[in-house]
């Protein structure tokens, strides 16, 4: 395929776009999966907890400002969007942290 150098490391059709990684098809199903395959090297991934609201997902927004809320208030965790965690690729973010501190 020589006008299409990228395909699909998941299903290993050339997928018409000018990137590498899975298609659009592949990353449907990925995100389906639990654990889902990282997005980026479709290796494994390990469920990672929120250190921002301890898994909650969730803030007691009364508890941080309670001239603003009310008691029960709560306010979608930032760091997490509500998840309460992500799943955590080590091997890119092993990548990630030798691109930015230039080690290898
Ligand atoms: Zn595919
Ligand atoms: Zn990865
Ligand atoms: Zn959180």
């Amino acid at each position: 395929m020589a006008n299409n150098p990228f395909a699909c490391p998941v299903c290993r059709r050339p997928h018409g776009a000018l990137f590498e990684g899975p298609c659009a098809d592949c990353l449907a199903q990925i995100a389906q999966e639990r654990p889902p395959a990282c997005p980026r090297c479709v290796g494994e991934t390990v469920w990672v907890e929120c250190w921002e609201c301890g898994g909650e997902g969730e803030h007691d927004a009364y508890e941080l400002d309670p001239i603003w809320y009310e008691p029960g208030d709560t306010e979608e965790c930032s760091q997490c969007d509500g998840e309460g965690g992500w799943w955590h690729c080590e091997a890119c973010a092993g990548e990630r942290l030798r691109e930015a501190t230039g080690c290898s």
